[in-house]
């Protein structure tokens, strides 16, 4: 069984899981694809920040020239 943590990020209101320790399949598995159960081992919240994919999804917009608020 793998076991996952998931952050909740307060700022914009997205869950991301993350990897905490994979079970013996995935690790031994090429591409660490994990095909048996996984559960979360903890969960917390992340002030004062955005998730992953938003930071990203900020950062192209910022290098593309436009404010990531500027269209919807
Ligand atoms: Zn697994
Ligand atoms: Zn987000």
């Amino acid at each position: 069984m793998c076991f996952y943590e998931r952050i909740t990020f307060t700022v914009c209101g997205h869950d991301e899981k993350r990897l905490i320790r994979h079970c013996h399949f995935a690790r031994n598995d090429p591409g660490h694809q994990c095909f048996g159960a996984w559960r979360y081992d903890r969960e917390w919240t992340q002030g004062g920040s955005k998730c992953s994919s938003c930071v990203q999804a900020e950062q192209r917009a910022i290098r593309s020239g436009g404010s990531p608020d500027s269209h919807e």
